[in-house]
């Protein structure tokens, strides 16, 4: 399976790093990664934020092939969180926000992450990149690594 990467213009320097993370660690290979602006009917206002639901959607009806990572800038929410770092849905797609992410290790931990959701994992209490986080230093604490688990539910070697 292939791995379409879209990306908002300012997040073009992101996708090498996370081309190649999503290779070495789940050797998913991509294909056609383009620029994809925000739509504006995912802005709220109010809360100066994105839906994070509605990009997801779009992005879901945007990409050409099965599976689909969308590299965006902006602060993005869902239901009753403050704020996300992903948001994704099974075999579908996901979409990864690096607002609030202060390094490049961290972009390509949480990108592992929500790439593990859309390759149909859910959160894992192992040491694993799939623990759930909360805020900025849970996200710091994860480790990169998938565990023998998630592995295995994902068929990886
Ligand atoms: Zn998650
Ligand atoms: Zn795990």
């Amino acid at each position: 399976m292939e791995l379409q990467i879209f990306y908002t213009k300012n997040c073009k320097g992101f996708l090498k790093p996370v081309q190649e993370i999503l290779e070495g660690v789940y050797g998913l290979k991509t294909f056609g990664n383009k620029p994809l602006e925000l739509i504006e009917n995912a802005y709220n206002p109010k809360r100066n934020q994105y839906d994070a639901t509605s990009l997801l959607d779009y992005l879901i009806r945007t990409k050409e092939g099965k599976i689909a990572l969308w590299i965006i800038n902006n602060d993005i929410y869902c239901e009753d969180m403050n704020f996300v770092f992903g948001y994704a849905a099974f075999h579908h797609g996901a979409v990864l926000s690096v607002f609030r992410l202060d390094s490049l290790e961290l972009i390509q931990k949480e990108a592992v992450h929500e790439v593990g959701h859309v390759l149909g994992l859910g959160h894992c209490d192992n040491e694993c990149v799939m623990q759930f986080s909360n805020s900025l230093q849970e996200a710091k604490e994860k480790p990169m690594k998938v565990c023998e688990k998630c592995r295995k539910l994902i068929k990886l070697e």
